[in-house]
């Protein structure tokens, strides 16, 4: 059997070989690694995919985040309302640019922002919202985008983990994550559903004012060579990334839907398993399993890990401190925030490995070790 990995860069890499590797020298013919014309062929094509009308490319994820946040003209203190339960960077870039995390509850069943709790975090400081669809399920975006309207606030989707998860409104018209809000931020980490071979990231939105204004701000706020209008950052996509991106992209919907299958493999063996509550997808998104998280109930989460050591299977908790209780954040860190599912999940969730490359061999071997621990 193949060794059993979170992520399987390198097979996906093998399978994609000779069309990457050509594209790569293609890139390298050119000279053109900045702002070549893979970048912009990028741009095009993920706008195309996601029913988009602006891409911006960048650096990373993060950048994407911060440099959204620096579009929407906030002041120090301004208050962005965003989930504990995700990954640090969502917040972190919040507090980087002196704003004030106010930190929510999630769903217990998308892992995603719980309306009730956002609608009680709403304050005269509140400017923006900041949706993360979790795991690579939707964040309930038509109720968000509501109060948002309501409350004259804009809305930054974290897009990172789901590229690809299709909304369904209740009208039935459907929409990619990351084209709701105001403005769509995503990574192309290697590990991330959409993966480059380095950092890489994007921004999207149908605004073009504010396009034009991201666009501005990931290059040193400049408006014309050397004329700097606002003050920016540095933060490119470059040509080799965007290169392997624009293959990458088109397998997307074949790598999403094979994450799908190995998901289905877990939860039809562990559906009568009473010691595990497997993930589940709302009626309204489909689920691109970027992480397949469940929750241990009644299990001692440490031993069965090291059980699962033991055997060489691999399994990651995201995320073991839930951003309230980050040492980063002082004075939030201080705050009595009521967060009761949060602290719920941070002690029983778990995810086992989901890739494009698992074989039957390896998710047989996988159910059949996290069972041994239960019975
Ligand atoms: C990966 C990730 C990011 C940051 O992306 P980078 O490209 O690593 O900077 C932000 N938010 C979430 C939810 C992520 O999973």
């Amino acid at each position: 059997m193949r060794k059993i990995q979170m992520v399987d860069t390198k097979n996906q890499y093998l399978a994609i070989k000779t069309e990457v590797d050509g594209a790569i020298q293609e890139v390298l013919d050119s000279a053109a690694y900045i702002n070549g014309k893979a970048v912009k062929d990028f741009a095009q094509n993920l706008s195309t995919y996601l029913g988009v009308e602006h891409v911006i490319p960048c650096a990373n994820g993060t950048d994407a985040l911060q440099i959204a946040m620096m579009a929407l003209d906030l002041k120090p203190g301004d208050e962005i309302i965003t989930p504990s339960f995700t990954y640090i960077a969502t917040t972190e870039v919040v507090a980087l640019l002196g704003l004030k995390p106010v930190f929510v509850d999630v769903d217990p069943i998308s892992f995603c922002m719980d309306i009730e709790s956002l609608k009680k975090a709403i304050t005269p400081k509140t400017k923006v919202i900041v949706p993360v669809h979790l795991y690579g399920h939707a964040a309930p975006m038509e109720e968000i985008m509501e109060i948002a309207k309501a409350n004259n606030l804009f809305v930054i989707e974290d897009n990172a983990q789901a590229i690809g998860s299709d909304y369904t409104f209740s009208n039935g018209v459907t929409k990619k994550t990351g084209t709701i809000g105001h403005i769509g931020a995503t990574s192309f980490y290697p590990s991330k559903n959409l993966g480059a071979f380095g950092d890489g990231g994007a921004l999207c939105t149908n605004d073009k004012a504010l396009a034009d204004k991201m666009t501005m701000i990931a290059n040193h706020g400049q408006s014309a060579r050397y004329y700097h209008d606002v003050v920016g950052c540095n933060s490119r996509l470059d040509s080799i990334q965007a290169a392997i991106l624009n293959i990458k992209l088109k397998k997307l919907d074949a790598y999403n839907s094979a994450r799908q299958l190995v998901a289905k493999y877990y939860s039809n063996a562990f559906a009568s398993v009473k010691e595990i509550i497997t993930p589940s997808s709302l009626q309204y998104s489909t689920h691109v399993y970027h992480q397949y998280t469940m929750q241990l109930i009644g299990v001692d989460r440490d031993k069965f890990i090291a059980h699962l050591a033991a055997k060489e299977i691999p399994c990651m908790i995201y995320y073991p401190v839930p951003g309230h209780l980050q040492k980063m954040f002082g004075e939030q860190k201080n705050t009595n925030w009521n967060l009761p599912i949060t602290d719920k999940l941070t002690p029983c969730v778990c995810s086992l490995p989901v890739h494009t490359e698992m074989d039957e061999e390896q998710l047989a071997y996988i159910v059949e070790g996290v069972k041994s621990f239960l019975n």
